[in-house]
């Protein structure tokens, strides 16, 4: 099949969370099957500057119709494997900046037309290059517009872009919600500036064209696939998601085990195996090194990586903060993003610097030796599409403590209620269910042939890619 991609991030070009693995992932698996792939990514300046794609080739012009303007810019092209070719759509006056979205605290003013820009690069792409796609599969609000422009360009031009569009939500919390003007940009017939198109309550929301208009909807765990169609987890397009309940599916993502896999890291300082896990003590004893901990302290180390956002339930850690403060234990907690939890949990680290540490960035590295390092890892989440360091966790044989929520209940097994089976220990996302998860996991690491029976069943999982890229590819074999 020919099957073209379109996204916000893409791994290792730019990553702010994990749709940048999911995408770099299935886009590989589905190459690796045989399949021409194409993936489209904004032309960021991190993209841009990665040494991968300083030698791409520019393949067209673009001139893109925005609203009454026309907004010119070009594409360029690259193959990083077999099979894949990568797409940049640039515009230095959109994409040539620090980040993908927006300061820390704000998102930039003009993402509507960023992004809606980047969707028309995408269809003038199909058409100009004559990609003859079979199925074009967007991801996010960002791309959103997708299988709407698509139906649009064919009728305008008479030609046939995809045969048919798939659109995967990833988070349903982050909508494009903009106010109602940016219709116009978009240049869609106006009978789609209403309730049953773009319109959400006299604003203009982009990742309702794609639950809506896309020929498949998809999700990432079939857990969330059901929550989103609850006003609990639905965002306030619980309603919208219910028309499509009868084809919305939720895949798993799988992990990339060239690049998560305990026994040939790269990254971490020793690797390791099921059947040797010295090489787990030597990582456990880098992080404590570089953390500060010390090499003579008893008790477990809790790991957390993360973005700094309400989603992932740190209000819950830090309404434990007694727990470390009082316990045996370290915490070491990796990530950025929102200042009040940066501060919250500096304040913390400060209170007991001996025992918390924190590190404000990005660092793919230090997330390795985290996973690596840590003796359980903790995801206090609120609301979990489908999560990846549960997996990374549960590879690298480090417990996975994690709210009961979404793609967390589809991933992990608690090791109380099924005790042979048991790979973590699941949590209800309170203050309270935090800290019982936190007891329990101080009790199973002081029985040490139950927490190695525990790591054995994590690390012998099977999360590759394999299974969800089968369900990618049934998906769109059926829909053809
Ligand atoms: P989300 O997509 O909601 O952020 P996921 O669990 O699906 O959550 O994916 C998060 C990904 O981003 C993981 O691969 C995680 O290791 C990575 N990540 C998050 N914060 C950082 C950071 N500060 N440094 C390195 N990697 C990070």
């Amino acid at each position: 099949m020919k099957i073209v991609h379109a996204a916000s991030e893409l791994f290792p070009y730019v990553k702010t969370g994990g749709l940048a693995d999911a995408v770099a992932s299935l886009a590989g698996t589905l190459a690796d099957h045989g399949h021409e792939v194409s993936v489209f990514l904004p032309g960021y300046r991190a993209a841009l500057e990665h040494p991968e794609v300083a030698g791409a080739a520019r393949k067209l012009r673009l001139k893109i119709e925005m609203g009454d303007q026309f907004l010119t810019g070009d594409v360029r092209v690259f193959s990083p494997r077999k099979n894949l070719q990568v797409y940049l759509v640039c515009r230095e006056e959109f994409f040539d900046r620090r980040n993908p979205y927006g300061t820390g605290e704000r998102d930039y003013e003009d993402n509507a037309d960023r992004f809606i820009f980047f969707c028309k690069g995408v269809v003038e792409t199909l058409r100009l290059a004559d990609l003859q796609a079979d199925v074009v599969h967007c991801h996010d609000w960002q791309t959103a517009l997708l299988p709407l422009l698509v139906r649009d360009a064919e009728r305008k031009h008479g030609v046939t872009l995809a045969v048919k569009t798939v659109f995967t939500i990833h988070n349903i919390a982050y909508q494009g919600l903009f106010p109602r003007s940016v219709f116009a940009r978009t240049n869609l017939p106006e009978d789609l500036n209403n309730i049953d198109g773009l319109e959400y309550y006299e604003q203009t929301n982009l990742l309702k064209g794609g639950i809506l208009f896309a020929d498949r909807v998809t999700t990432v765990s079939p857990r969330y696939a059901k929550e989103i169609q609850t006003p609990e987890f639905g965002n306030g397009l619980d309603g919208v998601v219910q028309t499509r309940e009868d084809d919305i599916v939720g895949f798993v993502n799988g992990v990339d085990m060239a690049v998560w896999n305990p026994a040939t890291d790269e990254l971490l300082p020793a690797r390791y195996s099921m059947a040797n896990l010295a090489g787990k003590q030597a990582c456990r004893g880098e992080l404590a090194r570089q953390c500060g901990f010390g090499s003579q302290f008893k008790g477990p180390v809790f790991g957390v990586v993360c973005r700094f956002a309400e989603q992932k339930g740190l209000e819950l850690l830090l309404a434990n903060r007694g727990f470390f403060i009082t316990q045996e234990c370290r915490l070491v907690v990796l990530g950025s993003g929102e200042k009040r939890y940066v501060d919250a949990l500096r304040e913390l680290s400060a209170q007991a610097p001996s025992k918390v540490f924190l590190s404000v960035k990005l660092d793919e590295k230090m997330s390795h030796l985290i996973e690596a390092g840590s003796d359980f890892f903790v995801m206090p989440s609120l609301f979990e599409p489908c999560g990846l360091n549960q997996m990374y966790s549960q590879i690298y044989g480090t417990v996975p403590i994690v709210s009961r929520v979404g793609g967390l209940i589809d991933t992990v097994v608690d090791i109380d209620e099924s005790p042979e089976t048991g790979t973590g220990i699941m949590c209800a996302p309170t203050t309270e269910g935090i800290g019982e998860g936190l007891h329990r996991a101080l009790k199973l690491y002081a029985d040490k042939p139950r927490l190695a029976a525990v790591q054995r069943r994590g690390m012998s999982r099977d999360f590759s890619w394999r299974a969800a890229a089968e369900g990618y590819e049934r998906l769109y074999q059926e829909s053809l």
